[in-house]
Protein backbone atom coordinates (compact mmCIF):
# COMPACT_ATOMS: atom_id res chain seq x y z
CA UNK A 1 0.00 0.00 0.00
CA UNK A 2 1.25 3.80 -1.18
CA UNK A 3 0.85 5.13 1.94
CA UNK A 4 0.63 1.99 4.12
CA UNK A 5 3.03 3.70 6.59
CA UNK A 6 0.85 6.35 7.64
CA UNK A 7 -2.60 4.35 7.32
CA UNK A 8 -1.67 2.05 10.11
CA UNK A 9 0.13 4.15 12.41
CA UNK A 10 -3.00 5.74 13.26
CA UNK A 11 -3.31 2.57 15.01
CA UNK A 12 -1.28 4.34 17.99
CA UNK A 13 -4.31 6.40 18.47
CA UNK A 14 -6.69 3.78 19.32
CA UNK A 15 -6.86 4.36 22.75
CA UNK A 16 -7.37 8.29 21.87
CA UNK A 17 -10.71 7.40 19.59
CA UNK A 18 -12.28 5.16 22.01
CA UNK A 19 -11.54 7.67 24.68
CA UNK A 20 -13.11 10.51 22.56
CA UNK A 21 -15.53 8.71 21.55
CA UNK A 22 -16.58 8.12 24.99
CA UNK A 23 -16.14 11.56 25.94
CA UNK A 24 -18.22 12.53 23.20
CA UNK A 25 -21.38 9.95 24.42
CA UNK A 26 -20.61 11.61 28.16
CA UNK A 27 -21.93 15.34 26.32
CA UNK A 28 -26.34 15.09 26.14
CA UNK A 29 -26.98 16.47 22.50
CA UNK A 30 -30.31 14.80 22.63
CA UNK A 31 -32.57 16.20 20.38
CA UNK A 32 -34.97 17.47 21.42
CA UNK A 33 -33.80 20.15 22.60
CA UNK A 34 -30.63 19.50 20.38
CA UNK A 35 -28.70 22.55 22.25
CA UNK A 36 -25.38 21.28 21.26
CA UNK A 37 -23.00 23.99 22.60
CA UNK A 38 -20.84 22.20 25.45
CA UNK A 39 -20.21 19.16 22.79
CA UNK A 40 -19.60 21.76 19.79
CA UNK A 41 -17.39 24.17 22.20
CA UNK A 42 -15.43 20.94 22.92
CA UNK A 43 -14.80 19.95 19.23
CA UNK A 44 -13.86 23.30 18.52
CA UNK A 45 -11.29 23.71 21.17
CA UNK A 46 -9.73 20.35 20.29
CA UNK A 47 -9.09 21.70 16.93
CA UNK A 48 -8.10 24.71 18.24
CA UNK A 49 -5.32 23.04 20.45
CA UNK A 50 -3.33 21.61 16.99
CA UNK A 51 -3.43 24.54 14.78
CA UNK A 52 -6.88 24.05 12.77
CA UNK A 53 -8.89 26.68 11.28
CA UNK A 54 -11.98 26.67 13.73
CA UNK A 55 -14.88 28.55 12.90
CA UNK A 56 -18.58 28.52 14.62
CA UNK A 57 -21.87 29.07 13.44
CA UNK A 58 -24.84 29.46 15.57
CA UNK A 59 -28.09 30.27 13.37
CA UNK A 60 -30.19 29.38 16.96
CA UNK A 61 -29.33 29.24 20.22
CA UNK A 62 -27.54 26.40 21.10
CA UNK A 63 -27.50 25.20 17.43
CA UNK A 64 -23.50 25.36 17.42
CA UNK A 65 -22.01 24.82 13.96
CA UNK A 66 -18.17 24.03 13.70
CA UNK A 67 -15.93 23.93 10.74
CA UNK A 68 -12.67 22.85 11.22
CA UNK A 69 -9.55 22.92 8.24
CA UNK A 70 -6.49 21.73 7.35
CA UNK A 71 -5.14 23.98 4.92
CA UNK A 72 -1.79 22.58 2.84
CA UNK A 73 -1.36 25.11 0.25
CA UNK A 74 -3.55 25.21 -3.05
CA UNK A 75 -5.66 22.10 -4.16
CA UNK A 76 -8.38 20.22 -3.91
CA UNK A 77 -10.64 20.27 -0.64
CA UNK A 78 -12.14 17.52 0.91
CA UNK A 79 -14.79 18.17 2.44
CA UNK A 80 -16.15 15.48 5.81
CA UNK A 81 -19.33 16.02 7.70
CA UNK A 82 -20.99 14.31 10.81
CA UNK A 83 -24.06 15.46 13.39
CA UNK A 84 -23.39 15.54 17.10
CA UNK A 85 -27.12 15.53 17.68
CA UNK A 86 -28.31 12.37 19.08
CA UNK A 87 -32.34 10.91 19.21
CA UNK A 88 -33.38 10.75 22.41
CA UNK A 89 -32.25 7.75 25.16
CA UNK A 90 -36.02 6.51 25.81
CA UNK A 91 -36.62 4.86 28.63
CA UNK A 92 -33.76 3.97 30.98
CA UNK A 93 -35.02 0.76 32.25
CA UNK A 94 -34.68 -0.56 28.37
CA UNK A 95 -30.88 0.55 28.69
CA UNK A 96 -28.17 -1.71 30.41
CA UNK A 97 -25.89 0.92 31.20
CA UNK A 98 -26.09 5.29 31.31
CA UNK A 99 -27.02 5.79 28.06
CA UNK A 100 -24.93 9.40 28.60
CA UNK A 101 -21.94 7.24 29.80
CA UNK A 102 -19.80 5.94 27.12
CA UNK A 103 -19.05 2.20 28.68
CA UNK A 104 -16.31 0.22 26.90
CA UNK A 105 -17.03 -3.65 27.45
CA UNK A 106 -15.83 -6.52 25.69
CA UNK A 107 -14.40 -4.62 22.54
CA UNK A 108 -17.17 -2.48 22.25
CA UNK A 109 -18.48 1.09 23.18
CA UNK A 110 -22.34 1.73 24.80
CA UNK A 111 -24.06 4.92 24.90
CA UNK A 112 -26.60 6.79 22.78
CA UNK A 113 -25.09 8.06 19.65
CA UNK A 114 -22.03 5.01 19.67
CA UNK A 115 -23.34 4.09 16.56
CA UNK A 116 -25.12 7.34 14.94
CA UNK A 117 -22.93 9.37 15.10
CA UNK A 118 -20.25 9.86 17.46
CA UNK A 119 -17.87 6.99 16.36
CA UNK A 120 -17.75 8.35 13.29
CA UNK A 121 -16.91 11.85 14.69
CA UNK A 122 -14.20 10.80 16.86
CA UNK A 123 -12.87 8.71 13.82
CA UNK A 124 -12.82 11.72 11.93
CA UNK A 125 -11.50 13.92 14.94
CA UNK A 126 -8.58 11.08 15.23
CA UNK A 127 -8.11 10.98 11.24
CA UNK A 128 -7.61 14.59 10.77
CA UNK A 129 -5.21 15.36 13.78
CA UNK A 130 -3.28 12.20 12.58
CA UNK A 131 -2.86 13.95 8.96
CA UNK A 132 -1.96 17.20 11.06
CA UNK A 133 0.75 15.55 12.67
CA UNK A 134 2.67 13.26 10.19
CA UNK A 135 4.77 14.70 7.63
CA UNK A 136 2.88 14.22 4.32
CA UNK A 137 2.74 16.87 2.14
CA UNK A 138 -0.18 16.41 0.44
CA UNK A 139 -1.68 19.51 -1.09
CA UNK A 140 -4.68 20.62 -0.28
CA UNK A 141 -7.23 21.23 2.50
CA UNK A 142 -9.62 19.01 4.34
CA UNK A 143 -12.52 20.50 5.89
CA UNK A 144 -14.90 19.07 8.70
CA UNK A 145 -18.35 20.27 9.48
CA UNK A 146 -19.59 19.48 12.94
CA UNK A 147 -23.83 20.22 12.71
CA UNK A 148 -26.10 19.82 14.52
CA UNK A 149 -30.50 19.46 13.89
CA UNK A 150 -29.26 15.83 12.00
CA UNK A 151 -32.15 14.14 13.38
CA UNK A 152 -34.82 17.08 12.66
CA UNK A 153 -34.07 18.24 9.60
CA UNK A 154 -30.98 19.97 9.42
CA UNK A 155 -31.75 23.60 8.73
CA UNK A 156 -29.89 24.95 11.44
CA UNK A 157 -27.13 22.22 10.51
CA UNK A 158 -25.75 21.45 7.11
CA UNK A 159 -28.68 23.06 5.01
CA UNK A 160 -27.55 26.28 6.54
CA UNK A 161 -23.73 25.70 5.59
CA UNK A 162 -24.23 24.79 2.60
CA UNK A 163 -26.82 27.69 1.45
CA UNK A 164 -24.33 30.04 3.37
CA UNK A 165 -21.58 28.29 0.57
CA UNK A 166 -19.49 27.34 4.43
CA UNK A 167 -19.63 23.71 3.34
CA UNK A 168 -17.70 23.29 0.20
CA UNK A 169 -15.52 20.85 -1.45
CA UNK A 170 -14.57 19.02 -4.02
CA UNK A 171 -15.89 15.38 -2.78
CA UNK A 172 -17.40 14.88 0.77
CA UNK A 173 -17.56 12.32 3.33
CA UNK A 174 -21.11 12.18 5.28
CA UNK A 175 -19.64 9.93 8.39
CA UNK A 176 -22.58 8.09 8.77
CA UNK A 177 -22.83 4.55 9.81
CA UNK A 178 -22.73 1.74 7.51
CA UNK A 179 -20.14 -0.79 9.12
CA UNK A 180 -21.73 -3.90 10.06
CA UNK A 181 -20.14 -7.11 11.63
CA UNK A 182 -22.16 -9.02 10.22
CA UNK A 183 -22.70 -8.12 6.35
CA UNK A 184 -19.22 -5.86 5.95
CA UNK A 185 -18.56 -2.61 5.39
CA UNK A 186 -20.93 -0.47 2.73
CA UNK A 187 -20.44 2.74 0.38
CA UNK A 188 -23.67 4.21 0.42
CA UNK A 189 -24.15 6.09 -2.69
CA UNK A 190 -27.85 7.07 -3.31
CA UNK A 191 -30.91 8.10 -0.73
CA UNK A 192 -34.53 8.10 -0.90
CA UNK A 193 -36.11 11.27 -0.43
CA UNK A 194 -38.94 12.18 2.12
CA UNK A 195 -42.32 14.12 0.69
CA UNK A 196 -43.65 14.20 4.16
CA UNK A 197 -48.28 15.37 3.85
CA UNK A 198 -50.15 17.16 5.92
CA UNK A 199 -53.40 17.36 5.10
CA UNK A 200 -56.30 18.82 6.93
CA UNK A 201 -60.25 18.17 6.23
CA UNK A 202 -63.20 20.60 6.61
CA UNK A 203 -66.70 19.41 7.46
CA UNK A 204 -69.98 20.28 9.61
CA UNK A 205 -70.82 19.83 13.35
CA UNK A 206 -74.23 17.91 13.83
CA UNK A 207 -75.81 15.50 16.24
CA UNK A 208 -73.92 11.88 15.80
CA UNK A 209 -78.27 11.43 15.23
CA UNK A 210 -79.14 13.27 12.07
CA UNK A 211 -75.45 12.93 10.81
CA UNK A 212 -76.98 14.45 7.44
CA UNK A 213 -76.99 17.62 8.69
CA UNK A 214 -73.13 17.66 9.12
CA UNK A 215 -70.15 16.89 6.92
CA UNK A 216 -68.01 14.23 8.44
CA UNK A 217 -64.50 15.79 8.15
CA UNK A 218 -62.66 12.27 9.70
CA UNK A 219 -64.77 10.37 6.57
CA UNK A 220 -63.65 13.23 4.33
CA UNK A 221 -60.07 12.64 5.38
CA UNK A 222 -60.13 8.83 5.49
CA UNK A 223 -60.98 8.44 1.60
CA UNK A 224 -57.99 11.17 1.25
CA UNK A 225 -55.81 8.55 2.94
CA UNK A 226 -57.06 6.18 0.61
CA UNK A 227 -55.91 7.74 -2.23
CA UNK A 228 -52.59 8.70 -0.91
CA UNK A 229 -51.89 5.35 0.07
CA UNK A 230 -52.62 4.01 -3.45
CA UNK A 231 -49.41 5.67 -4.45
CA UNK A 232 -47.62 2.53 -2.75
CA UNK A 233 -48.74 0.82 -6.18
CA UNK A 234 -47.46 3.23 -8.88
CA UNK A 235 -45.01 2.03 -10.98
CA UNK A 236 -42.42 4.37 -11.24
CA UNK A 237 -40.10 4.74 -14.19
CA UNK A 238 -36.47 5.37 -13.12
CA UNK A 239 -33.44 6.47 -14.50
CA UNK A 240 -31.07 3.31 -16.12
CA UNK A 241 -28.03 5.04 -13.60
CA UNK A 242 -30.72 4.25 -9.93
CA UNK A 243 -31.61 0.90 -11.46
CA UNK A 244 -27.94 -0.15 -11.66
CA UNK A 245 -27.26 1.10 -8.20
CA UNK A 246 -30.35 -0.83 -6.80
CA UNK A 247 -29.40 -4.04 -8.97
CA UNK A 248 -25.82 -3.61 -7.21
CA UNK A 249 -27.37 -3.18 -3.66
CA UNK A 250 -29.32 -6.28 -3.84
CA UNK A 251 -26.50 -8.90 -2.87
CA UNK A 252 -25.44 -6.61 0.24
CA UNK A 253 -29.45 -6.32 1.25
CA UNK A 254 -30.04 -10.24 0.64
CA UNK A 255 -27.38 -11.22 3.01
CA UNK A 256 -29.44 -8.60 5.70
CA UNK A 257 -33.02 -10.41 4.43
CA UNK A 258 -31.20 -13.64 5.20
CA UNK A 259 -29.76 -12.50 8.54
CA UNK A 260 -33.16 -11.35 9.93
CA UNK A 261 -35.14 -14.26 8.20
CA UNK A 262 -37.15 -11.57 5.71
CA UNK A 263 -38.29 -12.57 2.69
CA UNK A 264 -35.48 -11.93 0.04
CA UNK A 265 -37.27 -9.66 -2.44
CA UNK A 266 -38.64 -7.71 0.42
CA UNK A 267 -35.75 -4.44 0.26
CA UNK A 268 -36.05 -4.66 -3.84
CA UNK A 269 -39.81 -3.90 -3.40
CA UNK A 270 -38.64 -1.48 -0.96
CA UNK A 271 -36.53 -0.06 -3.44
CA UNK A 272 -38.58 -0.23 -6.66
CA UNK A 273 -41.83 1.80 -5.18
CA UNK A 274 -42.81 4.69 -3.06
CA UNK A 275 -43.65 3.51 0.74
CA UNK A 276 -46.55 5.92 1.92
CA UNK A 277 -47.13 6.19 6.61
CA UNK A 278 -49.52 7.86 7.95
CA UNK A 279 -47.93 8.39 11.07
CA UNK A 280 -50.04 10.95 12.73
CA UNK A 281 -53.78 11.55 12.57
CA UNK A 282 -56.04 13.71 14.86
CA UNK A 283 -59.75 14.47 14.61
CA UNK A 284 -63.49 14.96 16.48
CA UNK A 285 -63.90 15.71 20.43
CA UNK A 286 -66.86 13.41 21.02
CA UNK A 287 -68.77 9.85 19.49
CA UNK A 288 -71.84 11.65 19.48
CA UNK A 289 -70.85 14.60 17.35
CA UNK A 290 -70.20 14.83 13.82
CA UNK A 291 -66.71 16.56 13.71
CA UNK A 292 -65.68 19.16 11.52
CA UNK A 293 -62.18 18.78 11.72
CA UNK A 294 -59.57 16.23 11.09
CA UNK A 295 -55.55 16.11 10.21
CA UNK A 296 -53.37 14.21 9.62
CA UNK A 297 -49.64 13.67 9.03
CA UNK A 298 -48.06 11.09 6.02
CA UNK A 299 -44.42 10.13 5.26
CA UNK A 300 -43.81 9.51 1.73
CA UNK A 301 -40.59 7.86 0.70
CA UNK A 302 -39.26 8.82 -3.10
CA UNK A 303 -36.55 7.02 -5.28
CA UNK A 304 -33.77 8.79 -6.65
CA UNK A 305 -34.63 10.40 -10.12
CA UNK A 306 -38.44 11.00 -8.96
CA UNK A 307 -39.35 14.88 -8.56
CA UNK A 308 -41.18 15.18 -5.22
CA UNK A 309 -42.75 18.44 -6.97
CA UNK A 310 -44.13 16.40 -9.41
CA UNK A 311 -45.73 13.38 -7.00
CA UNK A 312 -46.77 16.13 -4.83
CA UNK A 313 -48.71 17.76 -8.21
CA UNK A 314 -50.29 13.88 -8.71
CA UNK A 315 -51.27 13.71 -5.61
CA UNK A 316 -53.13 17.22 -5.30
CA UNK A 317 -54.76 16.70 -9.32
CA UNK A 318 -55.65 13.31 -7.73
CA UNK A 319 -57.78 14.87 -4.76
CA UNK A 320 -59.17 17.11 -6.52
CA UNK A 321 -60.91 15.03 -9.20
CA UNK A 322 -62.22 12.85 -6.26
CA UNK A 323 -64.41 15.93 -5.82
CA UNK A 324 -63.75 15.53 -1.68
CA UNK A 325 -64.54 19.16 -0.62
CA UNK A 326 -62.85 20.97 2.13
CA UNK A 327 -59.05 19.39 1.94
CA UNK A 328 -55.85 21.17 2.66
CA UNK A 329 -52.56 20.12 1.28
CA UNK A 330 -48.96 20.75 2.41
CA UNK A 331 -45.58 19.77 1.87
CA UNK A 332 -42.06 19.73 3.34
CA UNK A 333 -39.88 17.72 0.64
CA UNK A 334 -35.98 16.30 1.33
CA UNK A 335 -34.56 15.62 -2.00
CA UNK A 336 -33.77 12.27 -3.29
CA UNK A 337 -29.87 12.09 -4.42
CA UNK A 338 -27.28 9.58 -6.12
CA UNK A 339 -23.81 9.59 -7.27
CA UNK A 340 -22.50 8.30 -10.40
CA UNK A 341 -21.22 4.52 -9.32
CA UNK A 342 -18.30 4.70 -11.83
CA UNK A 343 -18.03 8.34 -10.91
CA UNK A 344 -14.15 9.06 -9.73
CA UNK A 345 -14.48 10.05 -6.26
CA UNK A 346 -17.01 6.54 -5.83
CA UNK A 347 -14.41 4.74 -7.12
CA UNK A 348 -11.63 6.13 -5.22
CA UNK A 349 -13.06 5.07 -2.06
CA UNK A 350 -14.28 2.05 -2.94
CA UNK A 351 -10.72 1.34 -3.71
CA UNK A 352 -9.33 2.83 -0.59
CA UNK A 353 -11.85 0.30 1.56
CA UNK A 354 -10.93 -2.67 -0.39
CA UNK A 355 -7.10 -1.99 0.31
CA UNK A 356 -8.14 -1.85 4.04
CA UNK A 357 -10.11 -4.53 4.42
CA UNK A 358 -9.05 -6.91 2.13
CA UNK A 359 -12.25 -7.32 0.45
CA UNK A 360 -12.22 -8.62 -2.72
CA UNK A 361 -15.61 -6.59 -3.60
CA UNK A 362 -16.83 -3.42 -1.88
CA UNK A 363 -20.92 -3.20 -1.47
CA UNK A 364 -22.13 0.30 -3.13
CA UNK A 365 -25.82 0.91 -1.85
CA UNK A 366 -29.25 2.41 -1.81
CA UNK A 367 -30.10 3.74 1.54
CA UNK A 368 -33.53 3.76 2.60
CA UNK A 369 -33.29 6.84 4.97
CA UNK A 370 -32.60 10.27 4.52
CA UNK A 371 -29.02 12.14 5.50
CA UNK A 372 -27.73 15.20 5.24
CA UNK A 373 -25.62 14.03 1.77
CA UNK A 374 -29.39 15.46 0.74
CA UNK A 375 -28.30 19.14 0.78
CA UNK A 376 -24.35 18.55 0.01
CA UNK A 377 -25.17 16.28 -2.89
CA UNK A 378 -28.90 17.29 -3.54
CA UNK A 379 -28.48 21.07 -3.31
CA UNK A 380 -24.77 21.66 -4.80
CA UNK A 381 -23.92 18.84 -6.53
CA UNK A 382 -20.52 18.17 -4.26
CA UNK A 383 -19.83 14.10 -5.12
CA UNK A 384 -21.02 12.49 -1.81
CA UNK A 385 -20.61 9.07 -0.50
CA UNK A 386 -21.37 7.91 3.08
CA UNK A 387 -19.74 5.69 4.64
CA UNK A 388 -19.14 5.38 9.12
CA UNK A 389 -18.20 3.35 11.59
CA UNK A 390 -21.65 2.99 12.59
CA UNK A 391 -23.86 -0.31 13.03
CA UNK A 392 -27.91 -1.02 12.55
CA UNK A 393 -27.63 -0.71 16.42
CA UNK A 394 -28.32 3.40 16.28
CA UNK A 395 -31.75 5.14 17.30
CA UNK A 396 -32.27 1.84 19.78
CA UNK A 397 -31.43 1.03 23.74
CA UNK A 398 -27.93 -0.34 24.14
CA UNK A 399 -26.41 1.12 21.09
CA UNK A 400 -23.10 0.71 20.37
CA UNK A 401 -20.12 0.51 18.47
CA UNK A 402 -17.49 -1.96 17.44
CA UNK A 403 -13.83 -0.40 18.44
CA UNK A 404 -12.47 -2.24 15.63
CA UNK A 405 -14.90 -1.20 12.80
CA UNK A 406 -13.93 2.58 14.38
CA UNK A 407 -9.59 1.67 13.74
CA UNK A 408 -10.92 0.24 10.53
CA UNK A 409 -12.59 3.20 9.41
CA UNK A 410 -10.03 5.50 10.19
CA UNK A 411 -7.65 3.54 8.49
CA UNK A 412 -9.87 4.51 5.73
CA UNK A 413 -10.24 7.73 6.10
CA UNK A 414 -6.96 8.14 6.42
CA UNK A 415 -6.17 6.76 3.47
CA UNK A 416 -9.36 8.55 1.13
CA UNK A 417 -7.76 11.77 2.90
CA UNK A 418 -4.20 10.97 1.15
CA UNK A 419 -5.15 9.48 -2.11
CA UNK A 420 -7.46 12.06 -2.97
CA UNK A 421 -5.23 14.95 -2.21
CA UNK A 422 -1.95 13.73 -2.89
ZN1 LIG B 1 -27.12 9.90 12.02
Amino acid sequence: MKFGKIVSGIENKRDEMVKLCCDLIGFRSENPPADVTDIAYFIRDYFRERGFKVSTYEPKKGKVNVSARLEKGEGKRLLWNGHVDVVPAGRRENWSTDPFVGVVRDGKIFGRGAADMKSGVAVAMVMASHLSEIDADFSGSIQLDFVPDEETGGNHGTKYLVERGISVGDACIVGEGTSSRTWGIAVRIAEKGILDLEISALGKTSHASVPFLGENAIDKLIKVLSIVKEMENREIELPPIVRKIIDQSMPYYERISKNYGLPVDIFRQLFSKMTVNVGVIKGGVKTNVVPDYAEAKVDIRLLPGQNPEMVYSEIEKKVHESGIRGIGLDKNVALPSYENPEGAFVSLVKRCVAEVTGAEQVNTIIGSGATDARYIRGLRGIPTVILGPGNQSSHSANEYVDIEDMVVMSKIYTLIALEFLF
